[in-house]
């Protein structure tokens, strides 16, 4: 059975965050949760949290309940917005986590085609790094959601000088208003890895699990979830995970430097990508001393870069090639609406 990986928002519907979250669990991925977590006292205990330790979740992976379903719980709501987002029930990750109800179920259900489906493709994932691996090399996981700017190229970069293997490694969920349609962003790394950065040691393999925009918990739920895959680095970068300018940038990086002695898997923590007006390019290091004193440190913003990929018109820190590439193929549907 082939799955179709193209889940739009409009697809926000119930069956198939379960499917997503069973097939996650069976997969090992949310590992220490091993299945559907019985008592509300175990959701509360994982998002009251304070300290970590190689035995910790970051986030609760919760199974929503059908109306006829009686084996449930209900979670403390407060708390979800407290501990997760920081934030209150209007911020959009808050919104996704209880677009069902506040009823979970406490009991795995029966297993559809689906959802075994979405095992195998994250199993998969564990054997491709796994085989990548068997020499004793290093494979690192780069998270993304984003068509790339000439950053993250940079980034990229970067992690294949340091490491053996880099896998571009999206996870695939439900996603928000805005968010790169899969299609297109599978087509802008395979764009990136033919004509730019061009190395047999880079690949594009998404993971399927979905997105909770909780920014720091968040990105150490994504290590996490790279440290059951097999691999042994990941990358975490600015506002990784944030929604809605909820989060500061840094915080997914302090938090993540705070905890990853707590991790099996080797973190780079990189606060972003800029560009240099005095070295006249694109770095993630101190390049110089007019950029150590911020100086010629150049933003990369994220919305410049949406607004001249929607109106086709240049930006200098993205790549005309791969706008004219995407443009061409995909005319202007290329963000979820
Ligand atoms: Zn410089």
């Amino acid at each position: 059975m082939t799955v179709d990986i193209n889940i739009k928002l409009q697809n926000l519907e119930i069956g198939w965050i379960r499917d997503l979250r069973i097939g996650g669990l069976l997969s090992g991925i949310y590992n220490p949760q091993k299945n559907v977590l019985d008592t509300v006292e175990e959701v509360h205990k994982i998002l009251n949290a304070n300290e970590y330790t190689p035995e910790s979740s970051y986030i609760p992976v919760l199974l929503p309940a059908y109306p006829d379903e009686n084996s449930v719980y209900t979670i403390d709501e407060s708390l979800i917005a407290e501990s997760l987002f920081r934030s209150n029930n209007k911020y959009i990750g808050h919104r996704n986590f209880m677009a069902f109800g506040n009823r979970f179920l406490n009991a795995m259900p029966s297993i559809t085609k689906r959802a075994q489906a979405i095992r195998t493709h994250n199993d998969n994932v564990r054997k491709f790094v796994s085989a990548l691996k068997s020499a004793g090399t290093t494979v690192c996981a780069f998270q993304t959601r984003n068509i790339p700017h000439n950053g993250h190229i940079k980034i990229i970069h970067h992690l294949l000088e340091i490491c053996d293997h880099v896998i571009i490694n999206p996870v695939v969920g439900i996603k928000k208003p805005g968010d790169t349609l899969m299609t297109v962003l599978e087509e802008s790394y395979q764009y990136v890895i033919d004509n730019i950065l061009p190395n047999s040691n880079l690949y594009y393999m998404p993971v399927f699990s979905d997105m909770y925009y909780a920014g720091p918990k968040e990105a150490a739920h994504h290590a996490l979830i790279r440290q059951n895959l097999g691999f042994t680095h990941f990358s975490v970068g600015r506002d990784h995970a944030g929604a809605e300018n909820l989060f500061p940038p840094e915080a997914a990086v302090n938090f993540m430097t705070e905890i990853k002695s707590s991790l099996h898997i080797k973190v780079f923590t990189i606060p972003g990508a800029y560009y240099c007006t005095s070295c006249n390019e694109v770095t993630i290091l101190d390049c110089c001393e007019e950029y150590r004193q911020s100086i010629s440190k150049q933003n990369i913003s994220g919305t410049e870069c949406r607004k001249a990929i929607t109106n086709g018109t240049p930006y200098k820190h993205l790549d005309e090639g791969l706008i004219s590439h995407l443009v061409n193929n995909f005319k202007k549907d290329l963000f979820e609406s």
